[in-house]
């Protein structure tokens, strides 16, 4: 089964460490919806009835800045265009200042079954450091706002901010917690290139906490929070038990899933070996542009050779802390086989203390999760 991903590209402001794609400028959000639902319509053409649909996402930028009768177009395009007979989960990513209950209610009744909160920290002094568009008291109010509506939602947390001390994650997760949050993402910041973070710590009004700060902040979060009943069931992912992001799931099992709107990106698979990846322009304008001409708006596509594909499963379910690499399936699936091709690596990873090897799987231990990205190209290519 399939999951599709919706990308919103409009927020209010520019959080500093965004790399997203979004614009800020934008007034009128309908003719960007009309072509997301021409775009949906043209992948159902080719898609619709290969896999059914289990998830879709609304992410972006911020969904939460549509209105709700766009909502309702962009669902019922996906419903009239895809078999989502195995629909399971509707996620849309939200900001704090958008979860009035109106909204919230009006989603709930649009079959939306999930929020995903960036609230990143109740802290006054965290926000304006990041450019949040909220303040302190709105992401306490959202999270109280959007639990009296949904059962089923996660609140997306940043450490390592530079100087924020260590009290403020631990009252951070805290909170969250105590607010009754059914699931946490958890993320160290990070600088990516061309954003106005990496923009001050070049010109040095900013310095980095250092990878041992990084370290002691995550294996805090993992002893926290599995402390307190949550499932650390992805690197970055925590929750109780039957709250699982299955959309996100999906990524992580190296499932098919198509994207739509400007910088979206789409893996499928057709058969064993015979895989595509393929993105979208990044370009508001040349999206919509394109979709009114009865063009897809692609930027890149390309078939993922099968070492490549291999590469990406390794990566991908290495991800996965309960679950972890499937070593047979590794073999079967993508004629790779760990034990012999990385046998020293392995060996190397598991007396550093980084995997365990059991079961004919490989899985992280936290101190690998903290270095996971790491571990991984150790076991690639
Ligand atoms: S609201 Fe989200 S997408 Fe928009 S700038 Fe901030 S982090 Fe990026």
């Amino acid at each position: 089964m399939a999951g599709l991903y919706l990308h919103i590209p409009f927020c209010t402001q520019r959080c500093v460490y965004c790399d997203f794609y979004f614009v800020t400028t934008q007034r009128t959000t309908a003719p960007f919806v009309r072509a997301m639902e021409a775009e949906i319509e043209a992948y159902g053409r080719e898609f619709g009835t290969q896999e059914p649909v289990e998830t879709l996402y609304l992410g972006g930028g911020t969904p939460s800045l549509l209105p709700l009768e766009e909502v309702a177009h962009l669902i019922a395009a996906v419903e009239q265009h895809f078999d989502t007979s195995a629909l399971a989960e509707v996620t849309l990513e939200m900001n704090p200042e958008n979860a009035t209950p109106d909204y919230l209610r009006g989603l709930k009744a649009l079959g939306v079954t999930r929020l995903s909160l960036g609230i990143q920290s109740f802290f006054a002094d965290d926000l304006a450091f990041m450019n949040r568009a909220h303040d302190a008291a709105q992401a306490e109010a959202a999270v109280e706002a959007v639990g009296a509506v949904f059962d089923d939602f996660s609140v997306d947390l940043i450490f390592g901010l530079p100087e924020q001390p260590f009290e403020y994650w631990g009252a951070n997760l805290e909170k969250a917690v105590r607010l009754g949050a059914p699931h946490l993402s958890t993320y160290s910041l990070t600088i990516e290139d061309r954003t106005p973070l990496a923009k001050q710590v070049a010109l040095g009004r900013v310095s980095p906490v250092t990878d041992e700060t990084m370290r002691e902040r995550f294996l805090f979060t993992m002893e926290f929070l599995t402390a307190r009943g949550f499932d650390h069931y992805e690197v970055c992912s925590f929750s109780k038990p039957g709250h699982r992001s299955r959309h996100n799931q999906g990524y992580w099992r190296h499932r098919n899933y198509l994207g739509f709107g400007p910088s979206a990106h789409a893996f499928w698979k057709t058969t064993r070996s015979l895989a595509h990846r393929w993105s979208n322009v990044r370009h508001l304008g040349r999206y919509q542009a394109l979709l009114e001409q009865h063009e897809l708006p692609l930027d890149e596509r390309e078939q993922i050779p099968p070492d490549a594909l291999a590469d990406e499963h390794i990566l991908l379910s290495l991800r996965l802390m309960e679950e972890g690499l499937d070593l047979a399936r590794l073999r079967d699936e993508y004629g790779v086989d760990l034990r012999l091709e990385k046998r020293a690596a392995l060996a190397d990873l598991e007396r550093g203390g980084l995997v365990t090897v059991t079961d004919d799987r490989v899985r992280l231990t936290r101190e690998g999760a903290v270095v996971a990205d790491a571990v991984a190209l150790k076991l690639i290519g």
